[in-house]
């Protein structure tokens, strides 16, 4: 168990926590951010993408509506010098449970959530490369991952295919989207899988009629790049491309201005001076990266929200401690 864990279960459980909740700690703007909700078990894909089953999720927005002010993108002027302890939920990438599992969830809370949506996955579909790799390894039919490009041989027995797609998943994170080409192709020959075809990833993101029934419901949506790249790679004029290009998709589809952005990858090298200028000539007002960390009142970097990551791996006691301790856990 974690330092982090360990600190997190000791507030939960010792009752601290919920006096600190009431009492204590933190004021300004806790941002949760996730990918996928629903039932990973049967998935082809990443599992490691998704944030929590439909039950987790529901409990996590009760206690969240219970315990703190959750505020969508439109109230981030008000609060961002106001003290208070707000939360506000937001989704990367596009995926269609958003809309089939969380959207229910959060309008049946009363809540409302931010869609940060790759435009390129809802105009042409496709699978992204972190849910081919997952699909390759596991339809691998040996039990063995033979030795490549300076990966050792795995094993793909019991809980192997896991460990493999986290080692390579690891390995593939920090390449460029042309190597990382060449690696699927190659990872496609030595398991015998094939590539992925792009038509199995058909209903993987929600539709544009499913993103209109969200904001009409008082979602957000907002930009997450038009295929899904890390932007610092890119040159000025193609960052610039890629932000204005999706929002202004989002903007003719759904007819009304973006003005909220999340960078693919979010750490801090996946974004860096031309992307700040982009986004400022695309007319957007808050940009989320996703690095961990909270916004403390009076102090925000516009271009930088942070956010946290929830994950299955984040247990409630953690995800409640994050909320308590956001200082100390986030
Ligand atoms: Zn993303």
């Amino acid at each position: 168990m974690s330092k982090r864990e360990l600190l997190a279960r000791l507030l939960y459980q010792s009752g601290v926590g919920g006096v600190l909740r009431h009492w204590g700690g933190w004021n300004g703007l806790l941002v949760l951010n996730y990918h996928r909700v629903g039932d990973w078990a049967s998935s082809p894909w990443d599992k490691d993408l998704y944030s929590a089953s439909a039950e987790d999720f529901d409990a996590q927005m009760r206690f969240f509506k219970s315990e703190f002010d959750v505020i969508g993108s439109a109230d981030l002027p008000d609060i961002q010098n106001r003290r208070g302890r707000y939360v506000q939920v937001t989704f990367d990438d596009g995926y269609r449970d958003n809309h089939d599992v969380a959207f229910p969830i959060l309008k049946s809370h009363g809540l409302t959530a931010t869609f940060f949506v790759c435009t390129g996955f809802l105009d042409h579909g496709g699978v992204p490369w972190w849910d081919e790799l997952a699909w390759i390894i596991r339809r691998a039919p040996e039990d063995e991952l033979p030795a490549f490009r300076g990966f050792p041989t795995m094993s793909l027995k019991h809980g192997g295919r896991l460990h493999a797609i986290r080692a390579l998943n690891d390995a593939f994170d920090v390449m460029s989207d042309a190597k990382r080409i060449g690696f699927l192709d190659e990872l496609a020959d030595v398991t015998q899988t094939g590539r992925c075809p792009p038509e199995e990833g058909q209903h993987l993101w929600m539709t544009w009629d499913m993103a209109r029934e969200m904001h009409r419901n008082g979602m957000t949506i907002g930009g997450h790049t038009l295929n899904h790249v890390e932007l610092s790679r890119l040159s000025k004029a193609e960052q610039l491309e890629e932000v204005k290009g999706s929002c202004n998709r989002i903007e003719a589809e759904l007819g009304t201005p973006v003005t909220i952005f999340s960078y693919p990858y979010g750490t801090k090298r996946s974004f860096d001076a031309n992307t700040r200028l982009a986004l400022a000539e695309a007319g957007i007002r808050y940009g989320y990266s996703y690095n961990g960390g909270f916004q403390k009142t009076g102090a925000w970097d516009n271009y930088n929200i942070k956010r946290i990551a929830v994950e299955t791996s984040v247990s409630v006691a953690l995800l409640k401690g994050m909320a308590t301790l956001p200082q100390l856990l986030a």
